[in-house]
């Protein structure tokens, strides 16, 4: 079987940047995802379609085709207030926000200046280059409510009340 859209993979993954630190990494091949439902950025995803089960591969994945480049108009200042008064909010720091189409945004507290605050809604891998070292452990095909659902259900994917 190879990988084609509407296929429920598991895979094992390590996902690098260009120097080396390990950004994120499978549990012992428990990530699974649903082909073609744009579940995964889509660079990973162009490289995995017509993949095997045990193929195991490496590929350099550039920022437009995985979390965008960084846009500096994401970042803006933001009057205290706009914060809850605890905790202290202090560079580094990352909160949920509503981005312009309803979606949920991480935005990244950059710098903290009396009562002005820069956030930046970034993603915080944008402008970064992905490197992935992949094994592909497992491949089926989706049920008809994961095609539905465009995720994948079951004890290693999505579980509903
Ligand atoms: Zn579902």
């Amino acid at each position: 079987m190879q990988i084609a859209n509407n296929h429920v993979v598991v895979l094992h993954y390590t996902l690098k940047d260009n120097d080396d630190n390990i950004l994120d990494k499978s549990d012992d091949g428990s990530f699974c995802y649903l082909h073609g439902a744009s579940n995964i950025i889509p660079g990973l995803e162009n490289a995995l379609t017509g993949k095997a089960t045990s193929d195991n591969f490496s590929v350099t994945i550039p920022p437009e085709e995985a979390y965008g480049v960084h846009d500096e108009a994401k970042s803006q200042d933001v009057p205290r207030d706009m914060f809850p008064p605890e905790p202290e909010v202090e560079a580094g720091m990352q909160f949920n926000a509503q981005g312009p189409d309803g979606q949920t945004v991480v935005v990244t507290i950059k710098k903290v200046e009396g009562d002005t605050i820069t956030v930046d809604g970034n993603h915080p891998l944008a402008g970064v280059t992905l490197n992935f070292d992949v094994t592909v452990v497992d491949i089926r095909d989706a049920t008809a409510e994961e095609l539905e659902h465009g995720h994948v259900h079951g004890p290693e994917g999505h579980q509903h009340d």
